[in-house]
Order: structure tokens, then sequence, then C-alpha cells
């Protein structure tokens, strides 16, 4: 007979955590008082220390534990599901009431606070596509008022090949970047400090298991290959990227940072959350075959909560609250994430474990649901105001942006995704 899934911790402060409860235990690299980065899980206020409690595991979970050594959660992400479920639900145990663990508190479990967060893998490549159709049809409306979405976007889960190199975890400074724009009405471009910064709110998805060069990931097997999910600050120059996205799309206006939440939300913590991707509005094509899946039709949408939150320097020393930018949900996505690993392989490109995609910017259809500053100003015609008076239409030096996830349903307990947060700094 099976026992029921246990839903209290003996870690107090994992009991409704707003992120991090039992049901959550995403995987993360961390590291304390300058030791090496070594893998965690989320629990709470804390973080479990999983080399620390290597001999509590056995079987599979204990080879799950072992392939996060190293700093880097790439082998872990190979194993696929089997190990990572295995490992879920011995920690589950371990980390439930009355567990024994207990008794090992100081030698496995660290406060949060105390300690650094890393990338959680090697990122080889990152992939940034443009599912969030909201925010392609707001866009689109700035640039081609009759025209918003081109032909393809029904068809092509459209993205962009993305710079790996530049991706930082939650916390690193955005130092504003340098380049080429073309001032309004002139026909010379001017060099200097970006004057368009913004953010894009978005899904970052952690590729598990890759395909071998030359072969598809069939539909039906894609959600096999995520090892999970994080938010992602896709920072972006508009000015910048104006001046040089046609014809080949978006360069230097997007590969100076990328932020990401540090900590890996897994596939079965979302599982409660998981949804029916919506109907595709009257007169929308069906996909193509190679993209639809019955299946992934019925439950490979997702149902999280998505928030972008602003504070100025100047807010902070007055002590105001953060002020929200947008309210938005994955529901906005056109593709699934299956879709998008069905696509990204379906020529016999190779993906790899660690591998990252963003999913585009998440906006929905009304003000206050906008991901980015591009749409709620209108590309800078419509200022904001904040409650501290200041004014934006882009971010100024000393704006902080910080995103949260967050994932409801009657019934289940409420998980996190933690944050993603990064300040901007001026130009060097
Ligand atoms: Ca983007």
């Amino acid at each position: 007979m099976t026992q029921p899934t246990p839903t209290r911790s003996w870690v107090a402060s994992a009991n409704g955590h707003a992120d991090f409860p039992l049901q959550n235990l995403p995987l993360g690299i961390f590291s304390i008082n300058g030791s090496a980065p070594r893998s965690g899980v989320a629990i709470g206020d804390a973080i479990l220390d999983l080399h620390a409690a290597l001999d509590e595991f056995d079987g599979e979970a204990r080879r799950a534990v072992e392939a996060t050594a190293g700093g880097q959660l790439n082998a872990f992400f190979e194993l696929g599901r089997g190990p990572r479920v295995a490992l879920r639900e011995r920690l589950l145990e371990l980390l439930a009431e009355g567990s024994k663990l207990q008794t090992r508190e100081a030698q496995v479990l660290h406060r949060a606070i105390d300690c650094q967060m890393h990338l959680p893998a090697r990122i080889n490549d990152y992939t940034d596509f443009y599912v969030g159709i909201e925010h392609a049809q707001n866009v689109g409306k700035l640039f081609r008022p009759d025209n918003p979405l081109l032909p393809n976007y029904k068809y092509v889960p459209i993205g962009y090949h993305g710079r790996a190199s530049t991706i930082r975890p939650s916390g690193t400074d955005v130092r504003r970047p340098k380049g080429q724009t073309l001032p309004a009405g002139q026909t010379e471009p001017t060099f200097g400090p970006c004057a368009r910064l913004d953010y894009e709110l978005e899904l970052g998805i952690w590729i598990g298991q890759g395909n071998a060069m030359g072969d598809a990931i069939a539909i039906g097997d894609a959600a096999e290959h995520i090892a999970g999910f994080c938010l992602l600050n896709d920072w972006s120059a508009r000015d910048i990227q104006a001046w040089e996205y046609q014809p080949l799309g978006p360069f230097l206006s997007k590969s100076f940072i990328t932020s990401i939440s540090p900590w890996v939300v897994t596939a079965e913590a979302l599982e409660p959350f998981r949804k029916a991707q919506p109907a595709r509005p009257e007169g929308d094509p069906q996909p193509l075959s190679y993209l639809l899946d019955k299946r992934d039709q019925n439950a490979g949408a997702f149902d999280i909560e998505l928030e972008v939150l602003l504070t100025t320097a100047s807010m902070r020393e007055q002590n105001l609250p953060a002020h929200r930018l947008t309210l938005s949900n994955t529901e906005h996505m056109y593709w699934t994430v299956a879709q998008m690993v069905a696509h990204h392989s379906v020529n016999g490109c190779q993906l790899q474990a660690g591998d990252l995609f963003g999913s585009g910017t998440l906006s929905g259809p009304q003000p206050g649901q906008f991901g980015s500053l591009l749409e709620i100003t209108e590309g800078g015609k419509k200022p904001i105001e904040l409650p501290s008076g200041e004014v934006r239409k882009f971010l100024e030096d000393g704006d902080e942006i910080i995103l949260r996830g967050r994932c409801i349903r009657e019934g289940f307990a409420s998980i996190g995704f933690g944050e993603c947060r990064g300040t901007v700094v001026a130009a060097r």
C-alpha cells in the first residue's frame, strides 16, 4: 500500500512558505563562506546540502545525488525523469515531519540567507523563443499597426539563438550596455550608453536529456527532455535593437546579460499546475503534425502567475514598497514547452543537458499585464509615474527589477520560483 504523500516538513519555515514548501523541492547550486559551489534543495528559508546528506540516499536517488556533484547539475539533468523522481520521493521522506534527518539538522541544513546562489548548470546553448502572443501582437502593433503578426507566427515557434556566456543568476548587477543607435530623424548612428533599457518577463526552460545530432525529438517525447523551469529576464536595449535587428534579429541589444532565478523547479513539482493548452482562436491554423500531440494539448500548458516589480534608488531610500509593473501568466503562451523542444530539434539540431530556453515575453492582453516597458509605455510615449513621484519611460541607473513566479490551485499547496533580481548600474 502506498503511503500518503507528506505535506508538512520538520523545517518549520517550509510550512506555508510562499515559494519553497515541502511540495516544491527545487534544486540549485550554492556556496557558503567561500566554499566550492555544491548542490542543494530549497526548503523554506533553508537549503538542504545534498552532498552532506549523501549517505541518506540509495539506489536511483543516490545516483541522482551523485550526478549533482561538481557544482553543476548537467549530469543530473542528463539522467532524465526516473532518477529525478526517485530523488524527489526520497527528499519528501527525509524532509517530512517525523523524519530522523532532523537530528542531523546542523550538519545538512544551511540558512539560505547565509548562502550564495550560482548558475545551476553549465549552459552550452541558450535559445530565446517568442511564444508570448500578446507580446508579439503588442510589439508588432508598435511597428506595423495594420499587420502586427507576421504570417509565420501561427505556424512556427519563432526563436533566435541567444548568448549563453552572459547568463547570470539573480542578484548580478546589470551594466548599462553601450552601442550604436540611430537617433530619431537621423540617418547616421551615434555610439554611447543605451538610453532605452528594458526588461522582458519570461519563463526559462532547462533541457534534460538531449538528442543525437540528426535525430529529432518527437512531440510526444518532448516533455521527457525537460528537466525544469526558472524565471528569466531578457534585458533588452531597445534603441540598439531598433537599429540592428533587421535583417537577422537581435544581436548586441540582448547579449550583455540575461538574468535567471537560480532554483530549478521540476516538472514533478509543477504537475498540479498543468492545464490544457488554450484553444486557438477561430480561424487560426492547427499546428503541423510534428507539433501536435493530444496529451500535450490536453496538459502541456502551465498556470504560473508571473509578476514584475520595480524599485528605484530613491524608493529604496524612502523605504517605499516595490511598485508592481506587471502581473501576467504563462497561459499566454501560443506554443507549449514541448512544442518548443520538438520544433528546435526537428531539423536534427542537437539539444544538450543544461541548454536553456527562454519562452519570450509573457504579456497578457490587458494593461497591467504587459511584460516589458516597451509595451507599458508604448515605446516611451506614455511614461509611468511611480509612488515616489518619479517617472519612467525606460530603466534608469539604480533601478532594480524583480521577477516572481507563483503557482496557485485550490486544494494544492502553492509553490513559487523564488526571485530573479537585477539592478541597473551605470555604463562603464
Ligand atoms: Ca526575449
